[in-house]
């Protein structure tokens, strides 16, 4: 006995010798896939590879069951070792995460850092949701959604992107955060490639890393050839961080090249209602597109964690099992607010934007004379300049603001490769103050 112990001893750790070479290749293969922009997955490799494990498992007389196991995890580590890690929801949430703690301690902090509008919610909100509590809708509810809230968003889908959207087609989420989440774990498996246009919000290529997908980063639509054999691609407009709205013709080129292989458009559509310009809805464009949408910016229910996806049929109650598996249901009184914003949005959101524009003015001229370079956005929250200053560092500085200056700015280098920048959310209650105080902070940065 003592004897076969020691046996199988020394093949556990022949095993982890073998893993230990078998990762150092991988590694190396993944700098050579880097080098010449090939994807993270090889099927044709992989299926070959299985072929050859099964003969050898056969011929050993191994239980199938257990060598599909041994195999999964060789190729998942393997795709595991070649996806970087993502960095969670981004530097801004750490500064976000600072300037909290700052404020526990009593010292007032100027808030440009994070996607909170300055507005609260339609009036009837509050009387829909205490109303629902009253009634009891404080029970377990349906992950598929309450068909008050569902009429509701798909009205307002319908209005707002000049589509035919169905109740049926609509989902509740916990965010559109959550949704987004949901629908790469519901439809990708990992080593799949997802695509976005740069720069981007930090949390899409948190979440790629954690489900072990490859994001594959474009910074211009003239790119879009580099999609090719994308599982899906993730779209904003208008953009966080820096407002873009994507014209009809480039969404048209996306389209022609997410076609080729049915790939997902994921219109990320948080900031939809918040657009300057004439917004085209990606899902006229394009047959496979599922919209993610929320309250939290244009309806100002950041805190009720409320979101919805409006898609076909089929991905929607694909999309219930994942909801149904792991939150169970968005609360139904919750959805009662939301309905009642909904059905309010259309003279809500007038008046949203009168003040969103108020706000961009304000902020224009705030910064006026600041080592900024900027253009006027599109759309949504924020303002994303280029820091015309020698040596600048996006986190060094938006670190030493905070604590020098009690001033949140979010880094440039969460969005992609822009540490020369700083994304600062013009639409925020503490605009006024908070962006003298910026300009200030910048002007003395010279000497
Ligand atoms: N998508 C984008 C581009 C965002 O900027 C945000 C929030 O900042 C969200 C989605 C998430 O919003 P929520 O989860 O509050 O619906």
């Amino acid at each position: 006995m003592e004897d076969l112990r020691a046996r199988v001893r020394e093949v556990t750790l022949r095993l982890v010798e073998l893993y230990a070479e078998r990762m150092s290749l991988v590694r190396r293969i993944a700098d050579l896939k880097r080098e010449k922009g090939l994807p993270v997955r090889d099927e044709v490799v992989e299926a070959r590879l299985w072929d050859e494990v099964l003969a050898k498992c056969k011929e050993r007389g191994l239980d199938q069951l257990d060598c599909r196991r041994v195999f999964s995890f060789l190729i998942s580590s393997s795709i595991r070792a070649q996806i970087p890690e993502g960095g969670g929801a981004g530097p801004h949430v750490e500064i976000f995460r600072r300037a909290k703690e700052i404020e526990r301690s009593g010292a007032k902090v100027y808030h440009l850092e994070v996607g909170e509008p300055p507005w609260s919610f339609p009036p009837d909100v509050l009387d829909s949701l205490v109303e629902a509590i009253k009634r009891g809708e404080t029970r377990y509810g349906t992950s598929l959604g309450n068909p008050r809230f569902k009429e509701a968003a798909s009205e307002w889908l319908s209005r707002r992107d000049g589509i035919d959207a169905r109740p049926e087609e609509v989902i509740p989420t916990p965010g559109s955060k959550y949704a987004i989440f949901s629908i790469l774990s519901t439809f990708l498996r990992p080593g799949d490639r997802v695509g976005v246009l740069l720069p981007a919000w930090p949390a899409y290529r948190g979440m790629a890393s954690h489900l072990s997908l490859e994001m594959v980063e474009i910074s211009s639509t003239d790119e879009v050839e580099k999609l090719k054999g994308v599982r899906a691609f993730i779209l904003c407009s208008p953009n966080n961080p820096d407002g873009k709205v994507w014209s009809r013709r480039e969404l048209e080129s996306l389209a022609e090249v997410l076609r080729e292989t049915d790939a997902l458009l994921i219109s990320d559509d948080a900031y939809a209602e918040l657009s300057f310009v004439e917004r085209v809805s990606p899902s006229k464009i394009y047959e496979n597109t599922v919209s993610v949408n929320t309250l939290s910016k244009a309806f100002g229910m950041t805190g009720f964690r409320l979101g919805y996806v409006r898609g076909d049929e089929e991905l929607v109650r694909k999309l219930s099992k994942f909801i149904g598996l792991t939150v169970t249901n968005v609360p139904e009184f919750i959805q009662e607010a939301g309905a009642s914003a909904l059905e309010s949005a259309e003279g809500w959101i007038q008046r949203v934007m009168e003040h969103l524009i108020s706000y961009l003015d304000l902020a224009m001229r705030k910064l006026e004379g600041a080592p900024l370079e900027m253009n006027r956005p599109d759309g949504a929250l924020y303002l994303f300049p280029k820091v015309e200053l020698e040596g600048f560092n996006s986190m060094e500085f938006a670190t030493r603001l905070l604590e020098d200056r009690r001033i949140a700015v979010a880094p440039g280098i969460g969005f992609g490769p822009y540490d020369d920048r700083l994304r600062i959310t013009y639409a925020s209650p503490d605009a006024d103050q908070g962006l003298r105080l910026l300009r200030e902070a910048l002007q003395s940065w010279r000497s």
